[in-house]
Parts: C-alpha cells; structure tokens; sequence
C-alpha cells in the first residue's frame, strides 16, 4: 500500500480587509522590473473601485479581466498564456486571481502553462505536469468550491472535462478575505454553498473516507449547516464560516474523492454547459437513493431559502445525448468507486443512468 503525499497551500492568510496587504505579500516575489504581476480578475468587478483601486499594480503589471459566465476551457487558457508571454518582454513574476472556482481555475491553470510546453489539454489527468508552475496566488471573491485549496484545476478541452490534478498546481499563497464575498447574488451564494455542502455528503458517505477526510469533512458540514440552516448567524459570520467551510470541503475531498452528484455533474456540464453550482444541485435534488439524508436537509435548505432549483434541463434531449453524458459520468471510476464501492459496476449500468438524467 502506498499513501498519496499530497501538497497543501503553504500560505494563507485569514481576516476581513486582509486583501490589503496583497502588495507586501507579493513584492518579495517580483523577479524584477520588467517581469509582471498578472492580475486574472473576474470581470463582475470591472468599475467596482472598492476592490479594483486596491490592486496594488506597478512596473509593467497589469490586469486582465476574464467573465466567469462559462466554465474555464483548455483553449482559454491557451490563449490567455499566450497573450501574457507575447505581451511581456520577462518571464511572469506571478499570476493572481481574484474570483471564484471559474478565475481561481484559470490562474492556476495559466501559472502552469507559462512553465510547460504544448497545450493544457496534454495536461489533463493525474501527474502529467513536468515544470513547476509560476508563483501563484488566489484570492476568492465567492465561497464553497474549495478550489482555493484543491490539487486540481477543471477544464473543459476538446473531448474531456478533467483537471490538471498535480503538486504544482495548488495556489503558493491564498488570501481568504470574508469581505470580499459581500456581493454575491443570493441563488449563486446558494448554489456555490451547496457545492460546499455536496462535497461533505460525498467525502463523509464515502468507500475512500478516512481520518484525515472526515475531520475536515465533519467540521465543513458543521459550518454548513450553520450557515444554511440556523439563522444565529450575523452577516459577518455568515461569510467568515462559508470561507472556511470551503476550505475544509475542499481538504476533505483532497484525501478521499467526490461521488454521484459530481459524476452526473460533470455530463450536464459536458454537454449543456450548466455550471458546476447550479448542475450538482439539480443532480443532487434526485439522488435521495445514495444520499437519503444528505438530500432530505439539502430539500429543506432549499426551501429555507426559497431557491427553485431548474427542472427538466434533460426534456428536449434526445438519444445521442444522453449517450454523450452518460459516457462523461460513468467513465469517472474513482468517483463511482468512492461512492459505491469495488463493485460499482453492479449497480451504476448505463440504463441506470439514462433513468436518472431523465428524471432532472
Ligand atoms: P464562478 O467563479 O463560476 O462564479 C459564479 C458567478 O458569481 C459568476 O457570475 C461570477 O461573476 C460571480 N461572482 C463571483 N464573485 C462575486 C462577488 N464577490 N460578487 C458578485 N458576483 C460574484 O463560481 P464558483 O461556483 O465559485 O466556481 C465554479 C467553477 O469552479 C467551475 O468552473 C468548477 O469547475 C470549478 N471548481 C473547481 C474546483 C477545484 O478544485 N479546482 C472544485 C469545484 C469547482
Ligand atoms: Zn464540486
């Protein structure tokens, strides 16, 4: 037997107005004055002085604003480096990104890709990455998909949706700053919460859980629930719990695995483009077979909260492409295996699966 030795963010650094301090974090990393600092910045903050004012820029450093409406693409990645290397005379000093799970993908990808040849979709999968990336910081504008923390960046190439799974590519520094989420429309905070939330159902219900996963994972659910259930909360704690519950959803998983809803997740995405939050709460509304009680609290976060999740995303398909989806979801092994065992196969058959995309 041998244990995964995994990185964990070496940096972070927790508290409201703590964004203020970027500058004297990231001075000590500029290689010199012509190689810049690029700030990847969700563009929802174009003309939001509060946050862009406070961009400490100098030299040739520059920000590059990127809308966060489609999920990152081995192609948009692509592009962005290659416009950063033409644009810059110097290597990057370092890559920031300031967004959710949709940026915060991005700047890791692209801090990677400034340091290895080729295309990122030859990088995606488990360990393809020869080059340590650039310095890379993250900064989350929205709390729960825990990529602040993960080992994983998730793009959409050409025939596959799958990280870039290496031990280059967790952020070096990461500024959790609770001030930051303040904005965030209340169906996406519901939506990105519940990935927070899906994340602990899957990690704590599943094959792979261990020690190491359920403490996160347990202490991440806690928050949750105290976040999307109580109502003792002030608005400031609110969003001071979410950042963490974020962060140990994503530990929690980093030591074990995802399971069903991500699996379906992913096929949705694949296909019709639906959004990681949005898409694993339209799964996870229909899988009270695998998670009987982690679906009967998430129904009644839902209506404490008054979200109408989508119905009947899979009405109008047809044949072919509940073939495309079913080939992404059940070709996720370790996810089926995390959730069900050796023996997945038994169970999760693609009639299965037709039955269940056509139930959402
Ligand atoms: P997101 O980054 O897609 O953003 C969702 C929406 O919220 C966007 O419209 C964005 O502009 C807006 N937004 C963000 N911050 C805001 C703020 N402070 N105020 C107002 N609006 C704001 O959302 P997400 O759910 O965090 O990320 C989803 C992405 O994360 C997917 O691409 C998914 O694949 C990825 N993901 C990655 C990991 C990982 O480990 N790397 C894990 C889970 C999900
Ligand atoms: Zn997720």
């Amino acid at each position: 037997m041998s244990y995964k030795n995994f990185p964990m963010v070496p940096r972070v650094i927790f508290g409201r107005g703590s964004f203020d301090q970027l500058s004297e974090i990231i001075a000590p990393k500029r290689l010199n004055m012509d190689a810049p600092f690029i700030f990847l910045v969700d563009d929802v903050f174009k003309g939001k002085s509060w946050l862009i004012s406070r961009i400490p820029l100098s030299y040739q450093d520059k920000i590059v604003y990127i809308s966060a409406s489609e999920e990152p693409k081995t192609s948009q990645v692509d592009d962005l480096t290659e416009q950063i290397i033409l644009s810059n005379k110097e290597r990057t000093s370092g890559v920031i990104g300031i967004g959710g799970g949709t940026i915060l993908d991005i700047a890791k990808a692209v801090s990677i890709m400034l340091t290895n040849k080729g295309e990122s979709a030859d990088y995606q999968g488990w360990d393809l990455v020869k080059n340590p990336a650039v310095y890379h910081v993250g900064i989350p504008t929205i709390s729960g998909t825990g990529a602040e923390v993960s080992r994983t960046t998730v793009l959409t190439g050409p025939d596959k949706k799958l990280g870039i799974n290496s031990d280059y590519t967790p952020f070096d520094q990461v500024i959790l700053d609770p001030e930051l989420i303040k904005d965030v429309p209340k169906i996406q905070w519901f939506y990105t919460g519940m990935d927070c939330y899906i994340h602990c159902i899957e990690s704590l219900n599943g094959t792979y859980l261990n020690a190491f996963s359920q403490s996160y994972g347990e202490k991440a659910l806690d928050l949750c629930k105290e976040i999307f259930q109580s109502n003792k909360l002030s608005k400031n704690d609110a969003q001071d719990k979410l950042m963490m519950a974020s962060w140990h959803g994503g530990m929690s998983i980093a030591y074990s695995q995802v399971g069903v809803a991500h699996a379906l997740s992913y096929g949705l995405s694949y296909l019709l483009g639906t959004k990681h939050g949005i898409g694993n709460c339209i799964v996870f509304d229909h899988l009270e077979e695998f998670y009987p009680e982690g679906v009967k609290l998430f129904k009644a976060m839902k209506s404490k909260h008054k979200v109408e999740i989508p119905q009947s995303v899979c009405a109008n398909l047809e044949e072919h492409h509940f073939n495309i989806m079913i080939d992404i979801a059940i070709g996720l092994d370790p996810l089926w295996e995390n959730a069900l065992g050796k023996n997945w196969k038994k169970i999760i058959t693609r009639e299965k699966l037709m039955q269940l995309y056509k139930k959402m």
